[in-house]
């Protein structure tokens, strides 16, 4: 039975255009992936890293999938490489990046969260998550995350938070008092 899991792509250095076109399709053209849907893209503001990096562009798709996550992950960093992405030459976090592709959600399967059960995520206790970490622990934090995932998944559920995506984006949208 195949699942449906969702990518963000993004992109802030070379031809960012096409490097997300170029991966949109190299996605739809792996073995065991079909490309159901694609969110729009939104040009970002990029969030920590080095001052003076250029902006992202971000973009969500949705697939079917038969492969494993591990499988997913390693065709996605194997086309982040074919896009130019040379991830041992990158010394610290969030350096700019002519290709990124995070598995957001992989159907309702929750991997490698410390604590999996709680309805609230705890901050992960390696910030790296090196480890392939479903979820994204990240992704409730990031508009440019959830703004192009509420385009194509507004009632999708997020299975540790339990909310919905367009909550999700409604609570990081709100200016806390
Ligand atoms: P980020 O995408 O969070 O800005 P990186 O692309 O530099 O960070 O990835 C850091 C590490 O995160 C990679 O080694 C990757 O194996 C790991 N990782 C853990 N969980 C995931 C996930 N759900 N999707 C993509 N990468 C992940
Ligand atoms: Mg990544």
């Amino acid at each position: 039975m195949a699942t449906q899991a969702y990518i963000a792509l993004g992109s802030n250095q070379g031809d960012r255009q096409a490097h997300l076109a170029g991966a949109l399709a190299d996605l739809g053209s792996l073995p065991g992936v079909t490309l159901v849907s694609q969110s729009p893209t939104y040009e970002t503001d990029p969030v920590g890293g080095p001052a003076g990096q250029g902006r992202f562009l971000n973009s969500v798709a949705a697939v079917n999938t038969d492969l494993s996550p591990k499988q997913l992950l390693e065709s996605l960093h194997q086309i982040e490489a074919d896009h130019g992405r040379d991830r041992k030459a990158e010394t610290q976090r969030c350096a700019p990046r002519t290709l990124d592709l995070d598995i957001l959600l992989f159907g309702n399967q929750i991997i490698n969260h410390p604590e999996p059960s709680c309805d609230t995520l705890k901050p992960h206790p390696s910030s790296l998550t090196p480890n392939l970490t479903i979820p994204h622990p990240r992704m409730h934090h990031r508009d440019f995350v959830l703004r192009p995932l509420c385009h194509i998944a507004p009632d999708v559920v997020h299975p540790i938070l339990k909310r919905t995506i367009r909550e999700l984006l409604i609570e990081l949208e709100t200016p806390a008092k």
